[in-house]
């Protein structure tokens, strides 16, 4: 039987603290995710989703439960996880190319080999003429373009993103959900999403893994079948409008019940 590529297992996280009640921000998770799939964790603020990221990049511990890699288990950050967040976290002292061969240079790969991946991820990202440019130059689209390339730079096993495009305008937003969904078509790099936009979430997955008001736990998950590749009209067709609505209701109800909790 093949295993999947991360298995978490009933792993859940409390925050403690001296002067405030402890915080349950996850209740028993268990999720795999296989090899070469687009999950999306879809779910209100406050559930959990960086939670969960946290710990399967490896920045955090769960208070119970484990995971793995490969079968082996997760004990830290590494590599072979590589993430994207929210924020801008490029080096502002190294130009776009520095910041993506980063790693490479690190692992002590030769210059030529770097210079040939690093051209190719440039190129992914729309990004070959803004090479020698430093992050502070950049709009945020293409902050995110260079962090995105960064990460695919190091051929992680898996990609985490927690929110990649959470701060950039819309027409940015729907412009980089096509930019990310046509490297993966191509790639295929297994990537593990999170965010609160029901439309991006569907848009970008296979599966959409819907998370409940706190403390987190998986209520549902769907599958998305729409073919690729997708374009953004995708979302205004009848059966992304029929999906996204069974997804609002589903999320609604869920809000309702923690209010009235
Ligand atoms: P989401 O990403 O879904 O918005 P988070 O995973 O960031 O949610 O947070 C889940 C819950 O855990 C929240 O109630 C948050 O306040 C709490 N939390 C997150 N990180 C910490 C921490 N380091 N210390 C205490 N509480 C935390
Ligand atoms: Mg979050």
């Amino acid at each position: 039987m093949s295993q999947s590529l991360l298995q978490v297992k009933g792993v859940t996280r409390i925050f403690e603290s001296a002067k405030q009640a402890p915080v349950q921000a996850l209740t028993p998770i268990h999720l795999n995710v296989e090899k070469n799939d687009f999950v999306t964790i879809l779910g209100p603020s406050g559930c959990g989703k960086s939670t969960l990221l946290r710990i399967v990049a490896g920045l955090d511990t769960p208070s119970s439960g484990q995971l793995y890699l490969n079968q082996a288990p997760i004990t830290g950050p590494s590599a072979d996880r590589g993430m994207v967040f929210q924020s801008y976290t490029l080096f502002p002292w190294l130009t776009v190319a520095e910041n993506i061969r980063y790693g490479l240079t690190e692992k002590g790969m030769n210059a030529k080999q770097q210079q040939e991946i690093c051209q190719y991820y440039l190129n992914q990202v729309g990004l070959k003429d803004f090479a020698d440019h430093y992050p502070r130059q950049l709009s945020g689209g293409m902050q995110q373009r260079t962090a995105i390339a960064r990460a695919l730079a190091n051929s992680p096993k898996m990609l985490l993103m927690d929110e990649p495009f959470g701060a950039l305008d819309n027409q940015t937003r729907v412009m980089m959900q096509e930019l990310l969904l046509n490297i993966w078509e191509k790639e295929k790099t297994t990537v593990m999403f999170v965010t609160h936009d029901i439309d991006e979430a569907i848009f970008m997955a296979n599966r959409v893994v819907i998370f409940s008001a706190r403390p987190g736990r998986i209520k549902t998950e769907l599958a998305s079948p729409f073919e690729h590749p997708r374009h953004y009209t995708l979302k205004t067709t009848p059966e992304f409008m029929a999906l996204k609505s069974q997804i609002t209701e589903e999320i609604r109800q869920e809000m309702l019940d923690a209010f009235s909790a």
